[in-house]
């Protein structure tokens, strides 16, 4: 088989048998196929797409190209949950709890941030002293005895597409969805779980634009995860703007705690409410919706989910107490309030813009080995549909020092588009696929 050959059959809109795809991912692997020919293949994949049977291919071929968790050993019902990735997206620290306080075992691999985008890893390194590089003995043991874990990605977890992901950051071919779906659903099989739930996000601040596009992603996966024999769940979600209040690590890692302690209604709840109805019900731990959401509303009420936090928090080596007495937490020297410039209505917010002031304030990567400031980020104040008035502030900005809190009180500003007419609010939650 050439490479060649198999750039020219996709660019000319062909589908790649089994054994080309089986054979492409080995060599990209073992390195004889070159990084510049995967490029090509990845950029004709973005122009030409693949059918459901390439997809899957491509999935099963990159789950085969390292190790997978075998969480047999473990009792009870495993399950996982990935977003396609979002804006202030802390979800996780929410529902990951949640779902343990309820009796799930959630083993939750999970990555960190890239861009404009937040990584939970990143997020949870504000408890000081946690640390997401575990043994795989730890991480089972975890999982049995806490009910929960979230840890970095092993090594040798999916490599191929640990080096299909870096081309693509670089060759402007991350948003084709037959390249997310593999590379989504190769992880998450690798890791092992019964129940997977999937949050796919849509609009600005993600990768998928549009309503149409997020639903054949959601389509895609799902369709995926059950052939591979998993019950899977996709739930699309709007990211126009960014999800609930704060974005940047330890200020998010403060907003999951509130919410855990039922100080914080809002979307982000809903999302968290909806992700773990979808998991009970799947798991058989709920008969129906409302029982599961009974149970969901009842670990937090009763403070056994924030608890089951501070017993994972521990169990990776963090201060728990930082759960209970969130001034343990790092704080930024400098807060600065934006204020608006004129009466009307948050006609909407730039939720890529947001994450791109966090980011230059310090809060996310540049480039992949960039050190992060896990203090500094935005908190907003007002959301799309909120009145707003001249002088109120629309959000405050928590920064290292005064002259990067001005410049990102500025850019933040622009994020923000005011109108006369209150909008219309578009459903934060759009729909499911299972
Ligand atoms: N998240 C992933 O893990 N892979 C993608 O390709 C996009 C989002």
């Amino acid at each position: 088989m050439q490479m060649n050959d198999l750039i020219v059959k996709k660019r000319d809109g062909g589908a790649l048998t089994t054994e080309e795809i089986q054979w492409m991912i080995r060599g990209f692997v073992d390195g004889s196929v070159p990084d510049y020919q995967m490029s090509a293949m990845a950029m004709a994949i973005y122009f030409r797409g693949m059918d459901r049977r390439e997809t899957l291919d491509l999935t099963l071929a990159m789950l085969h190209s390292g190790d997978t968790l075998d969480l047999s050993g473990v009792s009870g019902v495993k399950a996982d949950k990935h977003s396609t990735g979002g804006v202030g997206d802390k979800t996780s620290l929410v529902l990951v709890p949640m779902m343990a306080a309820c009796g799930v075992k959630m083993a939750k691999m999970s990555g960190r941030g890239l861009g404009h985008t937040g990584g939970t890893l990143d997020k949870l390194e504000s408890f000081p002293g946690f640390s997401s590089a575990l043994s795989l003995e730890q991480f089972y043991e975890n999982v049995e005895r806490v009910g929960m874990v979230i840890a970095g990605q092993t090594a040798n977890l999916v490599p191929a597409d640990k080096k299909l992901y870096a081309l693509r950051d670089v060759t402007g071919t991350v948003p084709s969805i037959p390249l997310i779906a593999s590379s989504i659903m190769s992880k998450k099989l690798a890791a092992g779980a019964d129940v997977i739930v999937l949050d796919v996000k849509c609009g600005g601040g993600s990768f998928m634009k549009t309503e149409r596009d997020a639903r054949a992603l959601a389509e895609e996966l799902v369709e995926i995860g059950k052939m591979a024999g998993r019950k899977t769940v996709a739930v699309i979600t709007d990211m126009e703007e960014p999800l609930g209040l704060a974005v940047g690590n330890a200020l998010e890692v403060r907003e999951a705690i509130a919410a855990l302690s039922g100080e914080r209604p809002g979307e982000l709840m809903e999302l968290c409410d909806t992700l773990g109805a979808a998991i009970l019900t799947a798991a058989g731990i709920a008969s129906d919706e409302t029982t599961a959401r009974a149970m969901l509303e009842r670990v937090v009420a009763d403070g056994s989910a924030l608890r089951k936090l501070a017993e994972f928090v521990a169990a990776q080596g963090g201060d728990a107490n930082a759960v209970y007495h969130r001034n343990l937490l790092p704080a930024a020297p400098v807060q600065l309030a934006v204020p608006c410039d004129c009466n009307g209505y948050v006609n909407h917010i730039d939720a890529g813009g947001v994450g791109m002031v966090s980011m230059h304030l310090g809060g996310g990567r540049a480039t992949k080995d960039s050190e992060i400031d896990l203090r500094v980020g935005v908190v907003l104040r007002k959301k799309v549909g909120d009145a707003v008035k001249v002088g109120e502030s629309l959000a405050v900005i928590h920064a290292a020092d005064e002259a990067s809190a001005a410049k990102a009180a500025e850019a933040l500003k622009a994020c923000y588009t005011i109108s006369e007419e209150k909008p219309e609010r578009a459903p934060f939650i759009k729909g499911s696929v299972r």
